[in-house]
């Protein structure tokens, strides 16, 4: 068999794979609330936090579409035309067109190009943030934090175009298939390392004070047979007025962090409602989940990059001989971009499931939905959410269940425990 026979067995086999991970590991089952339920929990929020929320959501509106939108048309011009080969190669040329200078110079110079244009949305959307009282971060810190991630990105990213076209180098027949497993042990790599290296960069952590709170967290996670290793309180302050917590990391790396606004806006049977949630995505693996689909569709990737790579008439448009060189990176972003685009719905449904199931977790856990609903009110207020968003922009971009529907949730929970 021909190595181009392989890849679209082994590209089924990766597919195949996901769908079943999927179909598993993904809790389908789970009904969403009534939306009678919803609706009525809308009627009880305060008609000025709605409108406040929803103010906000129609305010940073046009500046992400318009951003979405010359994103990927700054994606398709370099890709789909020779204008992103020119980019590479006039990157090389200092260099005497040497490979490395190619791969690595202008790849970034690719990434950069489609950086600095949208970054106009970016500066916007901080501006809407801070105007609505939001964002606490004033403009050096907010360019402190690009600069940071910009940083943080080109390192990252020369490394992987470094590793990349030296394998392409290597292997011009093979390479999709080293270059499958280093994208998948690259997601598992990242899992455990960013925790550890790259949220340090952005806030400090320090563990929770001794207290009541930290004691009763610290008994909650035994009595619900979940390791974690700490529970950490992040200076998010700085930055925003926003309330989160989160769960990071793999085994060892595993953390529960709060961010310090949180203790600040909420109770503490509150601040202990929003653990229970993050104890629950540590219970129910969510993180290994996510690692694991995520290597396996970045494995995926590789392997289709290289089937529909060799498309010819796609090639002619680049302007490239092979998709294999560093000239064809920017067609390779092009497709990385339309796919990308296209998944965002389907990982926001996958995403909104695994946060509902751990909702349900909580709610279990403490057997609390009246503290557990007043913590929904309170996350959207203070975020600034819409609380029963737009049916469309949900269903793209919503990563979590709406306002209304964790209400409802509560709800539903608080009738079937008083049966
Ligand atoms: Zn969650």
């Amino acid at each position: 068999m021909t190595p181009r026979g392989w890849a679209v067995l082994t590209l089924a086999a990766l597919v195949l794979a996901l769908v079943v991970v999927g179909a598993l590991l993904v809790p389908w089952s789970r009904p969403p609330a009534p939306r009678a339920d919803q609706l009525a929990a809308l009627r009880d929020l305060p008609a000025d936090q709605v409108a406040r929320g929803r103010a906000l959501q129609a305010a940073l509106r046009p500046g992400r579409y318009t951003g979405l939108a010359v994103g990927l048309l700054v994606a398709l011009l370099l890709g789909l035309t020779p204008l992103g080969a020119r980019l590479v190669e006039l990157a090389g040329r200092p260099f005497g067109d040497h490979w490395i200078a190619r791969a690595v110079l202008g790849g970034i110079a690719v990434v950069l190009v489609a950086d600095l244009l949208t970054l106009p949305f970016a500066a916007w959307r901080q501006s809407v943030l801070t105007r609505y009282g939001l964002s606490t971060q004033g403009w050096g810190g907010w360019t402190v934090d690009l600069l940071k991630s910009y940083a943080l990105s080109a390192v990252l990213a020369a490394t992987v175009l470094l590793g990349f076209y030296t394998v392409t180098r290597l292997a011009p027949r093979w390479w999709w298939a080293f270059g499958a497993a280093g994208a998948a042990g690259l997601v598992v790599l990242l899992s455990f390392v960013l925790p550890v290296l790259v949220e340090p960069v952005f806030n400090r952590f320090t563990p929770m004070e001794q207290g009541p709170l930290r004691t009763e967290l610290t008994a909650l996670a035994e009595r619900d047979g979940v390791p974690v290793r700490d529970v950490l309180v992040a200076d998010a302050s700085r930055r925003t007025r926003a309330v989160n917590a989160y769960v990071s990391g793999l085994g060892p790396t595993r953390r529960v962090v709060v961010y310090d606004t949180l203790l600040r806006e909420a109770t503490p049977a509150e601040v202990t409602s929003v653990v229970a949630h993050e104890l629950g995505h540590a219970r129910d693996r969510d993180v290994w989940t996510g690692t694991l689909t995520g290597a396996l569709g970045a494995a995926a990737a590789v392997v289709a990059l290289y089937l529909v790579g060799s498309w010819t008439p796609l090639l002619r448009r680049a302007g490239v001989d092979s998709i294999a060189e560093p000239r064809a990176f920017a067609l390779l972003i092009a497709l990385v971009t339309v796919v990308g685009l296209v998944a965002g719905p389907v990982q926001a449904l996958v995403s909104r499931r695994v946060e509902a199931r751990a909702d349900a977790h909580a709610l279990a856990l403490t057997g609390d939905p009246t503290t557990f609903e007043a913590m929904q009110r309170r996350l959207a207020g203070v975020n600034l959410a819409d609380p029963d968003p737009p049916r469309a922009e949900y269903l793209w971009f919503a990563s979590h269940p709406s306002t209304v529907e964790r209400m409802a949730a509560a709800r539903a929970y608080a009738r079937e425990a008083g049966r």
